[in-house]
């Protein structure tokens, strides 16, 4: 089976998706430590549903949705080496807090994420599945250090772990690599910057034939350049659409000629985006960069909205990317 993807404006997704009802149920499971069949066919289950829904939108680059990942650290903790997990702390009804805490040196333990790439990929209709990893920044960020008390050297042992992953993965198949780096913009201390590079460098420098992408929302974005164009990144994955494109101004200071993942729908809203105005949103990407370099996508994962919510937004993208195509023929 083989998709033809477009050569212009193709559309794809940070990642996440709402969490369908046997994700829900799985994750009651897993936190109970019950990791057996009916947990893996729940995932299993979950995951379809949210490809499913991607392909009806008509999504060209897919991800399997993160139907497994309850907390985006705490579940590659559970999978490294040098990490617990501190007791659940309910915050309200069925809402639980839980964060990760580093205890000793981190390290790959075993594949993490092949598997489901591989089912997510017999989904997928002739698509490329891509896969997302929480970075090693935001990975510690959101921890507890009893361990380190040195970011830097948990961090760029944290990236070593994943290069291992990202190794499998790639020999498994994977074409699009995906970092997200979310608490990067936070502080963006130049510091924190340069440190995050270096842990790019060893999670992505030198991989060929792959697609290496990071994506990046919230904080103050501006202050991770120029630096952060020096990373070994082919594709940057920008919130854009939430804070009116003022972003691409400062891609345009800065000559920005690398692929942009162009954020044109807002998942902190449920309103449902016009066809139109996502096509505005496109033309202001098309400012900066020919269609063969923009991809067109949602700002961040969807799984903060009701499904079908999030499917219309991704209908109307999907509508409004073959519009903006046909006009440029
Ligand atoms: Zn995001």
């Amino acid at each position: 089976m083989n998709y033809k993807l477009p050569n212009k404006l193709r559309t794809t997704v940070v990642g996440s998706y709402p969490y369908f009802p046997e994700a829900l149920k799985a994750f009651q499971l897993r936190r109970r430590g019950d990791r057996g069949p009916e947990y893996e066919s729940l995932v299993r289950e979950a995951t379809r549903k949210a490809i499913m829904d991607y392909l009806e939108a008509g999504i060209d680059i897919l991800a399997d949705g993160e139907q497994r990942r309850e907390d985006m650290a705490v579940f590659f903790a559970e999978e490294l080496e040098g990490f617990e997990i501190s007791e659940p702390v309910r915050i309200f009804d069925n809402v639980y807090f839980r964060k990760p805490v580093i205890v000793s040196k981190i390290a790959w333990r075993h594949e993490i994420l092949v598997d489901d790439w591989r089912y997510a990929s017999s989904l997928a209709a002739g698509r490329p599945m891509k896969v997302t990893l929480t970075g090693p920044y935001t990975m510690y960020s959101w921890s507890f250090d009893k361990f380190y008390g040195d970011m830097r050297r948990a961090i760029l042992d944290m990236a070593e772990a994943f290069r291992r992953e990202i190794e499998a993965l790639v020999r498994a198949g994977a074409t699009f690599i995906q970092i997200d780096e979310p608490a990067l913009s936070t502080r963006a201390e130049k510091k924190d910057v340069l440190i995050a590079g270096e842990a790019f460098e060893i999670m992505l420098g030198g991989l060929s034939n792959v697609k290496r992408i990071t994506h990046i929302c919230y904080g103050k974005m501006e202050r991770l350049f120029p630096e952060i164009l020096d990373f070994p990144i082919d594709q940057y994955d920008f919130e854009t659409k939430n804070r009116n494109y003022e972003l691409l101004d400062v891609l345009k200071e800065y000559s920005f000629d690398k692929e942009l993942a162009l954020g044109v729908i807002d998942v902190h809203t449920s309103r449902i985006e016009p066809v139109e105005e996502i096509m505005d949103g496109i033309a202001r990407g098309l400012e900066l960069l020919p269609p063969e370099k923009l991809y067109v996508k949602p700002d961040c994962g969807l799984k903060r909205l009701k499904r079908e919510i999030a499917l219309a937004k991704l209908k109307n993208m999907v509508e409004a990317a073959r519009r903006v195509r046909e006009e440029l023929a």
